[in-house]
């Protein structure tokens, strides 16, 4: 029997592939290509070029293909673009798992893994964020997820589609042996962008607002490294195998550090200068988001491997310095 994994050839999901073919896994690969690299996928991995809010395109492939779960990464996501778009992100989000589930359910596939976020969570009443805790997202993104999460919810009441909603903090770093990593167009995103300047394939960075009630002022975020990320996806699997019920998990670090903390790291580790300024506060942040992650710890048997921030930052630095153009097929 076959994994699918939707949005493979992204940057979540590309570790992820390799990861489950390093496990001796049978895996396809779904996706667009809008955001994904061709490149990024395990070449053990079959690949299907389509989208996942083309009925046709699942069907096609879900004939061809003995699909026993889904891992779900096909989304868009990235905050400020969904403020300014958030039809975008309802669309492909919300729209494409609705696609998606009629498909699972037409083909009697019955197990989900797929990405949530932090960001459903909205601004935290306390800290560290629990699942149980409310989820009032404070920006479209973190929205569409969370109706994910209840479509998912009802579709197993409904049909007995099983799924496990990881709900991610921030993701950073790469393939420790450098031959995969993050490679975003645009980039968005806190650590690439200061490596960016690290490796002087860009220039101007800013550090999002200094006015928040953190201990320097500027936003505090939970960094997991993409391998061990990845990792839980395959526990998520093992739990939904083993015939458990339908469940949500932080995957954070369980700590916390400020964008200026960030920065300091990654300036430690790169022996870099990387020139900062401080702009203005970024719309739909959070001034806070750390996990608490005991659940996934207890539950799936998680074991993040990279405890150390600056660790996270090294694989991150040793893929930028190594492909300052990413994968090079983007101009
Ligand atoms: N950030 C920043 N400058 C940038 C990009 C991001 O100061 O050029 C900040 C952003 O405001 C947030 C943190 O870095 O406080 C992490 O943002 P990112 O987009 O990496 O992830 P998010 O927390 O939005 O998922």
């Amino acid at each position: 029997m076959t994994i699918a994994v939707l949005g493979g050839a992204g940057y979540i999901g590309s570790h992820t592939v390799a990861q489950l073919v390093r496990a001796g896994e049978d895996v396809v690969v779904l996706d667009n290509l809008i955001t994904g690299h061709r490149q990024a996928v395990d070449p053990k991995a079959r690949f299907y070029q389509g989208d996942i809010r083309d009925y046709k395109f699942l069907s096609s492939v879900f004939s061809q293909e003995k699909i026993e779960g889904i891992i779900h990464f096909a989304a868009f996501s990235i905050v400020p673009e969904s403020m300014k778009d958030p039809l975008k992100y309802f669309d492909n989000n919300t729209g494409g798992l609705i696609t998606l589930l009629e498909a699972m359910h037409q083909f009697g596939i019955n197990k989900i893994v797929f990405s949530s976020t932090a960001a459903t969570y909205g601004e935290p009443k306390s800290i560290p964020i629990k699942e149980t805790d409310p989820q009032v997202p404070t920006n479209p993104y973190g929205e569409s997820k969370l109706a994910m999460e209840k479509i998912m919810h009802w579709s197993d009441v409904a049909y007995g589609i099983k799924f496990v909603a990881l709900r991610y903090f921030n993701v950073a770093g790469a393939m420790p042996d450098g031959s995969i990593g993050e490679d975003h167009h645009p980039e968005t995103h806190l650590i690439p962008i200061i490596l960016q300047v690290a490796a002087g394939t860009r220039t101007g960075l800013q550090i999002f607002g200094d006015d928040y009630p953190t201990k320097d002022g500027t936003n505090v975020r939970d960094y997991v490294h993409v391998v061990d990320l990845a990792d839980a996806h395959i526990l998520a699997l093992k739990y939904l195998r083993e015939g458990h019920d339908s469940n949500a998990f932080n995957l954070g670090s369980a700590t916390g550090f400020s964008n200026l903390e960030i920065l300091n790291a990654a300036r430690k580790v790169t022996g870099k200068e990387i020139p900062a300024k401080i702009g203005p506060r970024r719309a739909g942040d959070p001034s806070t988001l750390i996990a608490a992650s005991d659940k996934a710890r207890e539950i799936l048997g998680w074991q993040p491997k990279y405890d150390d921030v600056e660790k996270v930052i090294e694989t991150a630095w040793n893929w930028h310095e190594s492909h300052p153009k990413g994968y090079g097929d983007r101009a």
